[in-house]
């Protein structure tokens, strides 16, 4: 199948690894006005923590299976388009990407390649699909292989990004969220797009002092201001209403990597 349709006129972003980094990502740059898709190959090393205690804003902790779940349908409702499929390889092509990705019979229906302007690999603990990219560095260190990134994210190859444990961050979901924040953030810096800072503030707070809202940003008046906090109300009420189905993922110690 082919690859879907891009938002018109944004330039396209295809976010490698639907985990705790690359979810992150995908939120800033989709609220940034990229066309994001966020290209998830398997489930988040964060599905075998047995109780998440670490993660500000839930001081009892949090089922991390239900904050995984959480991760996904805000990125979604952000509006990153969310894609199954495992990346191959990534090719460069008159300047842009094409992200091709494992066939899989189980997933027909998936594309089979995504194109974009923008790459960011977030996908621990799998950087082969980088492997033939000269001016990619990979870092073997022990049984685990790292992207080699500056400080803001951008490997070697301009227009590709790497976030999270993947581009060495310390293995904890906090940090790895926000390095995912941090490297979109470089992203959208190094792009065309208008950007100030991701703020939802209340009306007038720019423009009572004759300052227009800056880009990414947003005023909302009272109104609105109870709309979004009843929705969101309603939907953490559900999503906490019960017990997570989903038992911990087990350690992979029978796989070839070991696991973590
Ligand atoms: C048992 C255990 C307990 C933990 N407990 C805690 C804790 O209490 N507190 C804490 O802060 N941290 C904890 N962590 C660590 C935390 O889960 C990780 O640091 C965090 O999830 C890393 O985020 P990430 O986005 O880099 O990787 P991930 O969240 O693992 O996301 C990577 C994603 O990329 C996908 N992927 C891989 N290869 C490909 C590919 N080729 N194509 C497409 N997608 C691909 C993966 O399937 C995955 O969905 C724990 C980890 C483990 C194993």
């Amino acid at each position: 199948m082919s690859d879907p349709d891009p938002k018109c006129n944004a330039p396209r972003v295809v976010v490698i690894g639907g985990g705790v980094a690359g979810l992150t990502a995908g939120t800033f740059l989709a609220r940034a006005g990229f066309d994001a898709a966020v290209l998830g190959g398997g489930e988040s090393i964060l599905r075998r923590n047995a109780h998440l205690e670490n993660v500000p804003g839930f001081p009892a902790g949090v089922n991390p299976r239900l904050f995984a779940d959480l991760l996904e349908r805000g990125a979604e409702r952000n509006g990153c388009l969310l894609e199954e499929g495992r990346a191959r390889d990534v090719v460069p092509e008159d300047g842009r990407f094409r992200v091709r990705i494992e066939a899989d019979d189980d997933a027909m229906d998936g594309p089979s390649a995504l194109t974009a302007d923008y790459v960011l690999a977030a996908s621990w603990s799998d950087p082969e699909y980088l492997r033939d990219l000269e001016s990619v560095d990979l870092v073997d260190r022990g049984s685990k292989t790292y992207v080699d990134v500056d400080d803001g994210g951008r490997t070697g190859l301009e227009g590709l990004y790497a976030a999270g444990r993947i581009a060495g961050e310390a293995h904890q979901t906090v940090v790895c969220a926000g390095h995912g924040a941090d490297v979109a953030l470089t992203l959208i810096g190094d792009s065309d797009v208008p950007f100030y800072h991701d703020w939802v503030a209340p009306e007038g707070y720019f423009t009572d002092r004759g300052r227009d809202v800056p880009p990414g940003c947003e005023e909302i008046d009272t109104e609105e201001r109870r709309r979004r906090e009843r929705e969101s109300m309603a939907l953490m009420a559900e999503a906490f209403e019960t017990p997570h189905s989903d038992e911990p993922t087990t350690h992979p110690s029978h796989r070839e990597d070991g696991g973590d």
